[in-house]
């Protein structure tokens, strides 16, 4: 199956998965396993000051992250093959522009949580597929948890999910939502040619 557009998820899919989860939580004083979705209960002054909390994190794991293995050599097939590719995340712009410029990366859209409600919400993959100007069945969405696969299935794309160390235990629960299923980024070449 060939596609014309990838939405690829950030953290835990094109970059190492950094973030301290649970100093974040301690420090925004949260118990809840989902960070986005305990903030957006909070009032406006504490919701603002969490924020800034969550994207002093992320911007500082941006920095220190690493491209995972063979995302550089399918990013250049898409680009050779004249498809297009971009990044849908619950992360802050700050973060994203911080790997983009560190990686030299060239993107056709970049939806981050300042755009759109987050996912599982397919708003940002259809806003993603808007700039992109694609239909979401030329699409797939590749992600490395389940937030990635429902909203990429809502949004009416295919789905492709990425195993790595952290997500391969929890994988088995959402395992049922992807087309398509990679232990390395390297198998992602089925999907282009
Ligand atoms: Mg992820």
């Amino acid at each position: 199956m060939r596609f014309k557009t990838f939405v690829f998820d950030l953290d835990g899919t094109i970059v190492e998965l950094n973030l301290p989860f649970d100093e974040i939580r301690r420090e925004i004083g949260i118990k809840d396993r989902f960070i986005l979705e305990s903030i957006a209960k909070m009032d406006e002054e504490k919701r603002k000051r969490c924020f800034e909390i969550l994207e002093k994190f992320e911007v500082k794991a941006a920095k220190k992250t690493k491209l995972v293995d063979g995302v550089e050599e399918i990013f250049k097939l898409i680009e050779k093959m004249d498809l297009k590719k971009g990044i849908v995340t619950r992360n802050c712009r700050k973060s994203v522009d911080v790997i983009i410029k560190k990686f030299n990366l060239d993107f056709d859209f970049v939806v981050t949580r300042e755009d759109a409600e987050p996912k599982p919400s397919p708003e940002p993959i259809q806003l993603a597929l808007k700039i992109a100007k694609t239909r979401a069945k030329e699409s797939i969405t590749v992600g490395d948890f389940k937030f990635d696969l429902i909203a990429g299935k809502l949004a009416g794309t295919k789905t492709a999910l990425i195993l790595h160390q952290k997500n391969r235990e929890l994988a088995k629960d959402f395992l049922h939502l992807a087309d398509f299923v990679f232990e390395n980024f390297r198998e992602l070449r089925k999907l282009i040619f």
